[in-house]
């Protein structure tokens, strides 16, 4: 089977592929998207309002419920005019076939990333702990492509308030620091997860021709797969 090589690789994607890599072929292969949940509408949104702020000091406005999210953990972002936001990453680990990319949200020079998550306080058990985090895609990736090392990755949670309620969002830093030698095995993990991506990429057309990880990734039952309605399994 003819496919375009070298393949661009984001974490979003080794993610899913670590979790089921059925579910990451839905993606990868099939280019299946769902549409956009109201929770990742409020993260594009608060994006672009901690990009405005980091950026120039713009603030937030406080009419909209994101604006005031954000609002609310200014402290812990990057004084304005100190980090590139949206900075575009791309890292060749010296593999043929494929290489990683991605989009980090604030990098202060030269070894500190910001990256916030807007989540629900429903979402809380999808946050990283500091160990889970070291070996995380987008913290490893992200941290391969600063200038120095060790590299300060911070995934900045901010616990959304209810829309119904006046309350305030929380911040809860996870932070990590790594060396060069963490990043490099690190990437290495990486490798062979992208080893198995572009193999399947370039083997087969249907998904459902990937062995799939039901027990782990969805208990078998499919709940929490946006893509159980396509899953041979059910
Ligand atoms: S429904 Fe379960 S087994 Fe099927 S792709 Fe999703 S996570 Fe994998």
């Amino acid at each position: 089977m003819r496919r375009k090589l070298p393949l661009a690789i984001a974490p979003t994607t080794l993610s899913l592929w670590a979790q089921c890599p059925r579910k990451g072929a839905f993606r990868t292969i099939a280019k299946l998207r769902t549409p956009p949940t109201r929770g990742m509408l409020d993260g594009q949104e608060g994006h672009r309002y901690v990009e405005d702020y980091c950026r120039d000091g713009t603030t937030p406005p406080q009419t909209e419920y994101m604006g005031r999210v954000v609002g609310d953990i200014l402290a812990h972002l990057p004084e304005p005019g100190t980090a590139r936001v949206e900075q575009r990453v791309k890292i060749d680990t010296g593999a043929a076939d494929w290489y990683f990319h991605g989009r980090l949200d604030a990098y202060v020079y030269p070894s500190r990333i910001v990256d916030p998550k807007f989540y629900s306080e429903a979402s809380r058990r999808y946050m990283h702990s500091t160990e889970s985090l070291r070996t995380d895609p987008q913290c490893l990736i992200y941290s391969a492509w600063a200038d120095a090392t060790p590299v300060e990755f911070t995934m900045l949670y901010v616990i959304k308030p209810p829309r119904t309620k006046r309350g305030k969002a929380k911040a809860e830093p996870v932070r990590v620091v790594l060396t060069d030698d963490e990043i490099d095995r690190g990437l290495d993990a990486l490798d062979s997860i992208a080893e198995q991506i572009v193999y399947w990429y370039t083997h087969v057309t249907d998904p459902n021709d990937v062995p799939h990880n039901a027990d782990a990734a969805c208990g078998g039952t499919g709940i929490g797969c946006d893509y159980a309605a396509h899953c041979r399994l059910f």
